[in-house]
This record gives structure tokens, C-alpha cells and sequence, in this order.
């Protein structure tokens, strides 16, 4: 599973990087990006935390695919 962020709908105030810290950091603007790179694989053992992130962001920014 990925996670994909829709940087035109965040509002950059970092929800997710607090649900989700082993896979997101912040840039230099404050905004989600993936520790590894664009691509944000999600671990089996943080899926449901994933989920949680996508549920709970404020601007259906985040989305899950595969
Ligand atoms: S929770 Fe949503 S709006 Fe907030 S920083 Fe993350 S992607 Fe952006």
C-alpha cells in the first residue's frame, strides 16, 4: 500500500506527520513529505495508522491506493 498527498488541498499543519512520524517528516515549508522520498510505501504494521491519517485529515488530502 502508498500513500499519496494531495499538496494542493493541505493545509500544511501537519496532522498526519504526528499519526504517521516513521514515515512522514516535514519540509522546509512545513508540508508532509515521505522520509524515503515521493513515494510513501506504508508497512503492514502501519496500515491502520495510514487509515486513521486519511480518515482524519482535515482536507481529504491524503489518499491509499494498492
Ligand atoms: S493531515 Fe492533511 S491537511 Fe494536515 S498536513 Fe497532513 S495532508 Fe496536510
Amino acid at each position: 500500500m502508498r500513500m499519496h498527498i494531495d499538496w494542493t488541498r493541505c493545509d500544511g499543519r501537519g496532522l498526519c506527520i504526528e499519526l504517521l512520524p516513521e514515515l512522514l517528516t516535514r519540509d522546509d515549508w512545513g508540508y508532509p513529505v515521505g522520509r524515503g522520498g515521493s513515494e510513501i510505501a506504508i508497512p503492514q504494521n502501519l496500515e491502520s495508522a495510514a487509515h486513521d491519517a486519511r480518515a482524519l485529515c482535515p482536507t481529504q488530502a491524503l489518499s491509499l491506493h494498492g
